[in-house]
């Protein structure tokens, strides 16, 4: 029987869970009338449980010297074609200034992946230095790999409030594929349950549309996310980085399909944790000026513009295309704000923006 997508739509807009089945239908959706069904749907969702405001997290990116090797991604180890940098503690202080004094309500740190105890005890300070800077007045989040349950506890007394950690998929031979043998899937959602136990925000979330990948791995990617019951969501699309291996696995590349693709995943993940917050992320802006709009529209509440000072984005590519390479700071925002208005939405300036789901499991 097929199933109809307006039925599982209506489901789920009544809040009835959705199956693997309902899931893998409403990713296969090529009918325009049912792609703007879908949308109006999770939007509808959004409006309920997180209403229309977007909230920005400041991204910092403090590092592209990374341990890990990841076959996908710009800035793995054996990446040679890449300059090394990493900020200094004023550096990243300087951006979190100029977030604050623009009302952000919140930070991201993200940066490659080290395990040493002078990279712990540089982050260590950054925190303390920031919230000294900032009056405590920015939630933060660290975006920084896996960590040992140590590491995390030391950076959480520090002022991290939240963490993002990818699984990039739930299916393990997919993992294997895409990673050196040392690298890890068990491990890695250790280190998610790790984060819950010592008092953080979680986010987790995967890659769209890698090689290989089907509409039912996305389908149990988004059960799987949901049963982590997480508080926060942060996927994108996949997108081809020219030095490294898996750019050359992909004869070709359609930028198209993965927009969409990664458009639907947005809108399905709203439908299934409805108060959770989820990232209209960059990569979907490289693929369109407007896929971060796009993403608003299709569930999405959180938008991470870039405070990295431009002198250090070009070497903080994880894949090619990444937009806005030369734009500041006070560029991005002006446009953002523009662009959000445009759809009828309003910024949360200077809130924290904890996620309801957040919210409801701690009261
Ligand atoms: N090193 C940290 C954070 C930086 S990488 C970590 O591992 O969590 C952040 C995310 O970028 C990764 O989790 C991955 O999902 C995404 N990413 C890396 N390469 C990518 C590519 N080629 N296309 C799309 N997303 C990519």
């Amino acid at each position: 029987m097929t199933l109809l997508v307006g039925e599982i739509l209506a489901r789920a807009t009544r809040g009835r869970p959705l199956l693997k089945d309902d899931l893998v239908r409403l990713l296969e959706i090529s009918d325009e009338t049912e792609y703007q069904a879908l949308f109006q749907a999770a939007y509808e969702v959004k409006r309920e449980h997180v209403g229309p405001v977007v909230y920005f997290r400041g991204l910092i990116e403090i590092s592209n010297i990374c341990q890990k090797d990841c076959l996908y991604c710009g800035i793995r180890k054996s990446n040679q074609k890449v300059p090394r940098f990493r900020l200094s503690v004023d550096d990243i202080v300087e951006a979190a200034r100029w977030a604050h004094t623009n009302r952000y309500g919140s930070l991201v740190l993200q940066g490659g992946e080290i395990q040493d105890d002078k990279h712990t005890q540089f982050i260590t300070e950054t925190l303390q230095q920031l919230h000294a800077a900032t009056g405590g007045e920015l939630a933060v989040t660290l975006s920084l790999g896996e960590q040992s349950r140590d590491v995390l506890r030391r950076w959480h007394q520090a002022g991290a409030h939240r963490y993002l950690l990818r699984l990039e998929t739930s299916r393990q031979d997919l993992y294997r594929q895409y990673h050196p043998e040392d690298h890890l899937w068990a491990p890695r959602l250790q280190c998610l349950e790790d984060l819950r136990t010592e008092g953080y925000q979680v986010g987790t979330g995967v890659m769209i549309g890698l090689p290989g990948q089907t509409c039912e791995d996305l389908a149990d990617d988004l059960l799987y996310i949901r049963d982590l019951d997480v508080d926060m969501i942060g996927m994108g699309p996949f997108i081809p980085h020219g030095d490294t291996p898996l750019a050359h696995h992909l004869p070709t590349y359609d930028k198209a399909a993965h927009l969409n693709l990664g458009l639907k995943m947005l809108a399905c993940a709203r439908l299934v944790l409805p108060d959770a917050n989820m990232a209209a992320t960059t990569a979907l802006q490289a693929l369109s000026d407007t896929g971060r709009e796009m993403g608003l529209i299709a569930g999405a509440n959180i938008v991470m513009p870039n405070v990295t000072d431009p002198k250090h984005r070009r070497a903080y590519q994880l894949y090619d295309g990444k937009p806005s390479l030369d734009e500041n700071s006070e560029q991005s925002r002006l446009g953002l704000e523009k662009r959000i208005s445009s759809i009828g939405e309003s910024i949360g300036y200077g809130l924290w923006g904890n996620s309801p789901r957040f919210d409801k499991r701690v009261s």
